[in-house]
């Protein structure tokens, strides 16, 4: 048979188009002896009835292991340095109040980016002094807001940061501990957008300004200062851009160490996930051992103790976690280019409002057919929304069965992180709800909008 030229070189034709590729999606992801796919022992056809399509589901199981799994190699990486590890869950991934609980049971703390986000970990229960701020411009009352909660860390990331939170710590008569974010230059290995480190963007304070604004923190009362922070970026498979931030951070360590205590250094999040066969993550148990490693080395060059040890995984711990199941509406065959190969569209009930992530940076994902098995052949696929846009893209490339037909449901996998976190109400769609699954069990933790949560701002709607 001729290959279909319109497949990427990274996507091979599966042997089987029913079976589950390894490495991709959660642990407990099976397909029950009819052929159904379920997940945390639940038929995904049985959520679809009780809490209709789309629905994001989070494997509960799946979120915790991972979660242990990363905790445990940073703090093994640590341990064997002699020094300790700190976990800060990144919650714009995915939050909800459940998931704070979550959290707060692995022991992690929680980063924040802005009072709404601040708001639902406080809602969430999680001790004030365990949640870290974040954010390039925070405003007054958000400062204010996070003083008096008394949360446990400010990321500063610019000079009039500084002024502005040790005011509003001043006036509340609290000491507010804080860190400065570094704009190491480091260029991640990953989509433009993503790269938040390097020179030419919003982030941080660039390295030769670092130590005056270090002085000028240290010489407010209200404020006290923990160490620096370093994001460099998201996706990131390459351990060497991790390990140059560290190295950069280290040399600052090292001077500003000279005027005062720095009892931490936070290296960020960023650790990149599977989404397609062709991604290929390291085991964060290296990725751990070869950013601490760096970290302890360069320290023992300057002579310097090996500080506490921050980071802050989202992406890593929910997105493996979650998939999310659509009902599909539609589907045509197009003829594409002077061979004429086929493309098989296939549009479902969702799509760019509950995954923006492909129209965002040209996210690959997978998909499979989820509420039956198929002996058809498979097919080049392109599972895309219901939006008014051409970009409304869900699945870029894959190979589903040939007779995927109107009422099927699918599956796509690695949806639990920047998925329900960016979801939007384009085209007026309510924004699906979320249910975690565990022990064959099902918890809806965020119900699905309704048309009336659509009109409900909409201060002119006729009585
Ligand atoms: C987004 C973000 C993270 C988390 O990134 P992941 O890729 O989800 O691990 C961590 N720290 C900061 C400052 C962030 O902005």
């Amino acid at each position: 048979m001729n290959e279909n030229l319109l497949a990427p070189a990274w996507l091979t034709k599966p042997k089987d188009v029913n079976a589950i590729a390894t490495g991709i999606w959660p642990k407990s992801l099976r397909r029950d002896s009819e052929g159904h796919i379920e997940v945390g022992g639940v038929a995904v056809g049985d959520l679809v009835a009780q809490f209709g399509s789309p629905l994001y589901i989070l494997d509960k199981k799946e979120f915790f292991e991972r979660a242990e799994q990363i905790i445990a190699a940073f703090s093994s990486a640590a341990q064997s340095h002699g020094t300790q590890s700190k976990i800060y869950y990144a919650s714009k991934a995915f939050l909800s109040t459940e998931v704070v609980r979550w959290v707060d049971q692995l022991g992690m703390n929680i980063d924040v980016s802005s009072g709404g986000e601040l708001a639902v970990a406080l809602a969430g229960g999680i001790a004030p002094s365990r949640i870290g701020l974040h954010g390039n411009n925070k405003s007054h009352s958000e400062i204010g807001r996070a003083v008096s909660a008394g949360v446990g860390v400010i990321v500063i990331d610019s000079d009039i940061e500084i002024e502005r939170i040790a005011s509003a710590a001043g006036a509340q008569d609290r000491i507010q501990p804080v860190r400065l974010r570094v704009n190491s230059g480091v260029h991640a290995h990953t989509h433009e957008y993503l790269a938040t480190a390097r020179e030419d963007q919003k982030f941080g304070i660039a390295m030769a300004d670092v130590p005056s604004l270090v002085e000028k923190i240290r010489s407010h009362k209200h404020l006290q200062f923990l160490g620096l922070h370093s994001h460099i970026g998201s996706q990131i498979f390459a351990v060497e851009g991790f390990v140059e931030a560290a190295k950069r951070l280290v040399s600052l360590q090292a001077e500003i160490l000279k005027g005062g205590p720095v009892p931490e250094m936070n290296l960020g999040g960023g650790f990149g996930v599977a989404y397609t066969p062709a991604d290929n993550p390291l085991a964060i148990e290296e990725v751990a051992a070869a950013i601490t490693d760096a970290v302890a080395s360069e320290c023992a060059k300057y002579g310097i103790p090996i500080p506490v040890l921050a980071y802050e995984p989202g992406r890593a711990i929910v997105g493996p976690a979650g998939i999310t199941i659509y009902n599909v509406g539609t589907t045509k065959d197009v003829l594409v280019g002077e061979d004429a190969d086929v493309r098989k569209y296939v549009s479902i009930d969702g799509g760019m409002s509950d995954n923006a992530r492909p129209a965002l940076y040209s996210a690959d994902y997978s998909v499979l057919l989820a509420s039956r098995e198929s002996e058809a052949i498979p097919a080049l696929s392109r599972v895309v929304g219901k939006h008014c846009e051409s970009g409304d893209i869900v699945v870029r490339d894959a190979y589903l069965p040939e007779d995927v037909a109107p009422n099927d449901l699918v599956v796509v996998a690695t949806t639990g992180a920047y998925c329900f976190s960016l979801a939007s109400n384009y085209n007026y769609l309510a924004r699906a709800a979320v249910v975690a699954v565990e022990d064959c069990k099902a918890d809806l933790i965020v119900r699905s909008e309704t048309e009336e949560d659509l009109l409900s701002r909409d201060l002119k709607v006729s009585k």
